[in-house]
């Protein structure tokens, strides 16, 4: 339900408003709400732990800011050239329990007062698979000196993953980085490799033969271009408002750290290196540490930004 409360309405005003609002409206608030014409609109209007999602907030009045409040992530919203109209980009981890998760937005309004706007979002299970994997033995237990390494890549992930541009750096939909390769249902599901280690895959993989272009998911800045002990080649780019696409097992990297690409840009070329099962594109999508599906992303209609 979407309920809203104004710090300069009285209160028994914005009491009688949140009894209306509970009593037309389903506890399932994933759907278009309307507050005379304040309107919280959330795609898609199903979500599950790993659902990426558009926030689309249109208020009555020009606005300064809007921020979220969603499972503990505090987020910026973007406005097109009326700030009548504001945006978010968020997600559902894929590791998230299920559950109800209330959202709640802050508007800071031109004359000053401040409204917030609460909406309670119910999040459903995802019907992700078990997988047993075989990988070389080295993966599953590093010795001392790949151990060593993989500490040092964390180290190099944790600064790439720091900061994000506070601007969306993306122009439009998300589109897949192989055009050709089919990709699978790997998202999500709980693998067990060597029957020993339980991990979620937290990206979808490409079937893709070996030294195949590899296309950047949007524009952005790459913020990581390096091997890695598990990743193998791996670029990560930022999308800006702490989005970033993930791409791994990279035989060839062609850009490098700092550098702004174009959606679509190749950036690499696919391979076999790090604990791949065999050649294959890995493509992650995370937002502020949550991983996301990205074929989810690949279908939300992205509003047009200027
Ligand atoms: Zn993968």
């Amino acid at each position: 339900m979407l309920r809203t409360s104004q710090r300069t309405l009285p209160q028994a005003i914005t009491l009688a408003l949140v009894m209306i609002l509970f009593a037309t409206h389903p506890a399932h608030g994933s759907v278009t709400l309307d507050d005379t014409s304040t309107t919280i609109h959330i795609t898609p209007t199903q979500l599950m732990n790993g659902s990426p999602c558009l926030i689309t907030v249109t208020l009555p009045n020009r606005a300064l800011s809007v921020t979220g409040n969603w499972q503990a992530h505090r987020f910026s919203f973007f406005s097109n050239s009326d700030r009548r109209t504001w945006f978010a980009l968020a997600g559902v981890d894929v590791e998230l329990n299920p559950g109800n998760y209330p959202l709640t937005i802050e508007v800071e309004l031109k004359d000053g007062t401040h409204q917030t706007l609460h909406q309670q979002l119910t999040i459903e299970t995802a019907p992700y698979l078990q997988v047993p994997l075989t990988v070389p033995d080295k993966f599953v237990q590093p010795d001392p000196k790949a151990l060593k390494q993989i500490a040092a890549d964390k180290i190099v992930k944790d600064k790439a993953f720091a900061s994000s541009a506070s601007r969306p750096q993306w122009t439009g939909n998300f589109l897949p980085p192989l055009r050709l390769a089919p990709e699978s249902d790997s998202f999500g599901n709980q693998r067990l490799f060597n029957g020993k280690v339980a991990s979620v895959h937290r990206g979808l993989d490409y079937h893709a033969k070996l030294h195949t272009p590899v296309a950047a998911i949007n524009s952005g800045r790459v913020v990581l271009a390096r091997p890695l002990y598990f990743e193998g080649g791996c670029i990560v780019i930022d999308h800006g408002l702490g989005l970033m696409s993930v791409y791994m097992h990279l035989s060839k990297i062609e850009v490098a750290v700092g550098r702004r690409v174009r959606r679509g840009q190749i950036i690499a070329l696919s391979g076999a290196s790090g604990r791949a099962t065999g050649p294959h594109l890995h493509l992650g999508v995370r937002w502020q540490g949550s991983y996301l599906d990205p074929a989810k992303l690949f279908e939300i209609q992205m509003p047009p930004q200027k």
